[in-house]
């Protein structure tokens, strides 16, 4: 049995998510690299609104979660080495960085490469892409208790976003207008994106009540640092509408239990 794996984490497992996402739905083949996906590929899926022409996208995507998944793979040698999977589009090869950090050499080891490759595609990603589906940066909890939810990897922070019916109304009232920073994120033409946050969790142990007036309707951004706890809501900045009032005992538990 070899040693647990370590926590990746939340850059790093979403950028796992996303290259498991892009195996599973372009035709990679281990032995030809120009199949894999580019760096642009990645970070493309991970920032939705990257402008259409990059310089340093390799760079950049070390930032975005690319530097964490390397270091947990040299953490973790039991794992295949999935960071040979993104490769520049230029060359068809993978960073500069790659080989030397698994002491092997460039071009000499491509076999080694190609291997590691073929492992990653074969190997179940699935518990240590968390709860984050490949398809979707986070899980979309249709009125589940904790108890029914699939399970997490062990020391991890999870983020469910649940979806329940009340939440949905919330959504299409604000018409997915972040209310607190106003983005209304557009996935495709006429097709906009927002989550709910319930101000004081449902479920264990805070219990809140899933009705309006401990709802926010927010972009996904705002919704993270809401969950983590590191943004204080200021009531006068919170975008209002007449028909959904947030209750300030919400809010004031929200900005309690702040950072
Ligand atoms: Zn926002």
């Amino acid at each position: 049995m070899s040693a647990p794996i370590t926590p990746l984490s939340t850059k790093g497992r979403r950028l796992l998510a996303a290259i498991v996402n892009y195996t599973e739905t372009h035709a990679v083949d281990y032995l030809r690299p120009a199949t894999y996906p580019k760096y642009d590929d990645m970070y493309r899926a991970i920032v939705p609104n990257a402008p259409a022409r990059m310089l340093y996208v390799g760079h950049n995507l070390r930032e975005k979660g690319l530097d964490d998944l390397g270091e947990w793979t040299i953490e973790n040698t039991s794992l295949p080495k999935i960071t040979g999977l993104i490769v520049d589009a230029g060359t068809k090869r993978p960073g500069k960085g790659f080989f030397p950090a698994f002491n092997k050499t460039d071009v000499k080891d491509d076999g080694w490469w190609h291997e590691e490759v073929r492992k990653s595609l074969a190997f179940d990603w699935s518990p240590y892409i968390g709860t984050q589906q490949a398809t979707s940066p986070i899980v979309v909890a249709d009125d589940l208790d904790d108890d029914e939810l699939a399970p997490r990897v062990k020391g991890e922070i999870s983020r469910i976003v649940r979806d329940t019916k009340i939440v949905r109304e919330i959504k299409a009232l604000h018409n997915h207008t972040c209310q607190l920073c106003g983005l209304r994120l557009e996935l495709s033409p006429g097709t906009f994106y927002s989550e709910g946050h319930h101000l004081m969790p449902l479920g264990k142990p805070h219990n809140g009540p899933d009705k309006k007036s401990n709802i926010v309707c927010v972009c996904p951004t705002c919704h993270v640092k809401l969950d983590y706890r590191t943004v204080k809501i200021q009531t006068k900045q919170l975008r209002v509408l007449s028909g959904h009032k947030i209750a300030q005992r919400f809010i004031n538990h929200h900005n309690r239990h702040c950072n």
